[in-house]
């Protein structure tokens, strides 16, 4: 058999794999996601060889990935048994760069001076991540092809690399990778265990790592929702967002344009933020082609949607999108919008279909809703169309939408009006609603603390004003005749003047007369434009 040969990787590859092993990935540990892709989709390539071709070596090989460790040795060794490569694929595929356009591509690179990492991603260079952590490496490669004899190919990723022939290979590729000293610990199997399950629990064929199975969930996402059952639905979701508890709400949808988009999403029965717990974090994890990219992505979704759990996955992601550059930004913003898009639109048939679910859901929830129609100016209007309250109007423990408020408004009626208190019966029992009731205007009651700042930040719904009922602005109509026992107009003025005397300025501003009133004598109202009475309590509350 001829001898090993020696060879120089291509200049361009020189250029790649220092920009791979030194900044390309934040995580040394990606190495592993880019081997086993790489295996997956060997594996991939030979299933769709066997359709067509008959002669294929070692045709009754398992379409399969092991991984074994030796923490003695340092090594891990990585084997599937797919397509493999021949001498000259050898070449090809790990010592040059075959896509187009990538010269251009580097050359620009290096005249601009700027790494832009984001375009590499494009121009394949998973496997040069290996020498992130190994000091050197043996690719040992079968091809399908009967008349191919084995080769092993060797390199410590510094210049050169060598191929030599190698006698009694099974079919596919195993790729011994040396580890350096200070990345020993990659050899531990609880290691590596952590990092399949990780980046690779949704591969599609069979992984085993050191004789033991570590992909057994489907990538769920990518089946047909017609063929899934509810309780294989459950497992996905208890296994993916490490959850204990059943989904309460599910999407599961595919869409085209304006991306390639596979996504199954979940809505956990509890807020545990409600419950107390820390605030969540965002945990709708990226996917390209099942191989995760990120599990908690900090800009795909508006902060308020940081309750859903699920999965997007998109091959038009790069594996190494990195979040800082503008043209990743982008296509992650697109994604983003496309997803929450589709949420509302479920949340908005919820409501309109399974209203109780919805009223389920909303007490469970609805303080995220509120946060985002505050926040998120892009999706405000949908947000406040799916906000629900008790009213003066609702029995108790019963809420309506502001569209409902809207259609019950009188012709006259120009305001949506709401009071801010700790309880229905509070709100009741005060001073402000009476002027309300005799007039047959409807009052929004809110109770907790985040709906003054909301209903402050949505000013207005429908070209409605939203006016807290208690403010000294608000006008009210004429009632239909006067009170019995009214004084007139001398007599009240003489009584305002004696009480604003009386009083003092230091406590009050200004004492007027007001038909707001029907059975109390009197009420206090707020004529602070900045700051409501319950809004003061609280800073009150906060400063002690
Ligand atoms: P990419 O996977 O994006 O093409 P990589 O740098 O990860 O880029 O791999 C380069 C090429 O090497 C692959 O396109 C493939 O042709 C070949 N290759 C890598 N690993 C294997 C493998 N395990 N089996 C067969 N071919 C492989
Ligand atoms: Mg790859």
């Amino acid at each position: 058999a001829p001898a090993a040969q020696k060879f120089e990787f291509q200049a361009e590859v020189k250029q790649l794999l220092d920009i791979v092993i030194h900044s390309l990935y934040t995580e040394k540990e990606v190495f592993v996601r880019e081997l086993v892709s790489n295996a997956s989709d060997a594996l991939e390539k030979l299933r769709h060889t066997q359709l067509t071709e008959k002669a294929i070596y070692d045709d009754a090989l398992e379409l399969e990935i092991n991984v074994t460790t030796d923490d003695t040795a340092k090594t891990i060794t990585i084997q599937d048994f797919g397509i493999g490569m021949t001498r000259d694929e050898l070449v090809q595929n790990l010592g040059t760069i075959a896509h187009s356009g990538s010269k251009a591509f580097l050359k620009a690179l290096s005249e601009g001076g700027a790494k832009n990492t984001n375009l590499i991603g494009q121009f394949g260079v998973g496997f040069y991540s290996v020498f992130m952590a190994a000091e050197s490496v043996k690719v040992y490669s079968r091809s399908w092809r009967n008349d191919e004899p084995g080769h092993v190919w060797t390199s410590s990723g510094s210049g050169s690399y060598e191929i030599e022939p190698s006698e009694g290979e099974r079919r596919g590729t195993k790729i011994v990778i040396q580890l350096k000293d200070d990345c020993a610990d990659f050899a531990q199997d609880w290691r590596i265990k952590e990092i399949l399950e990780r980046y690779s629990a949704f591969v599609s064929f069979p992984i085993n790592l050191n004789a033991k199975r570590i992909n057994t969930i489907q990538a769920l996402w990518l089946r047909n929702k017609n063929e899934i059952k509810d309780e294989e639905y459950t497992e996905f979701y208890k296994f993916q967002a490490h959850a204990y508890d059943e989904p309460r709400l599910r999407l599961h949808f595919s869409a085209d344009a304006p991306l390639a988009i596979n996504s199954l999403l979940f809505v956990p029965k509890e807020n545990t933020e409600k419950l107390g717990f820390s605030r969540l974090d965002p945990s709708v994890s990226l996917y390209c082609r099942k191989v995760l990219i990120d599990a908690h992505p900090k800009d795909l979704l508006p902060e308020w949607l940081r309750f859903l759990k699920g999965v997007v996955d998109s091959e038009d992601l790069p594996l190494n999108i990195s979040r800082e550059t503008m043209q990743d930004k982008a296509l992650i913003d697109k994604l983003g919008r496309v997803i929450t898009k589709r949420f509302l639109k479920l949340l908005e048939d919820e409501a309109k279909n399974r209203a109780d679910a919805y009223a389920e859901f909303y007490a469970e929830f609805g303080h995220f809703l509120k946060e985002g129609a505050a926040m998120d100016f892009a999706h405000k209007d949908q947000l406040t169309g799916l906000l629900r309250f008790e009213s003066s109007l609702t029995e108790p423990g019963k809420l309506t939408s502001l569209a409902d408020y809207v259609t019950r408004m009188g012709a006259e009626q120009k305001d949506i009006y709401y009071l801010v208190g700790p309880s229905r019966a509070a709100i009741e029992s005060g001073p402000y609603l009476e002027g309300f009731r005799a007039r047959n205007l409807e009052v929004l009651f809110c109770y907790e603390s985040v709906d003054e700042y909301v209903m402050h930040n949505l000013r207005e719904f429908d070209s409605k004003t939203l006016r807290a009922a208690d403010h000294a602005d608000v006008k009210l109509p004429d009632l239909p005749q006067p009170s019995e026992g009214a004084l007139g107009k001398d007599e009240t003025s003489a009584l305002t003047t004696w009480l604003k005397d009386t009083l003092g300025t230091e406590r009050v501003a200004e004492v007027t007369a007001s038909d707001r009133l029907v059975d109390s004598p009197v009420l206090a109202t707020s004529a602070d434009k900045m700051m409501s009475p319950h809004m003061r309590r609280l800073m009150k509350a906060m400063k002690q």
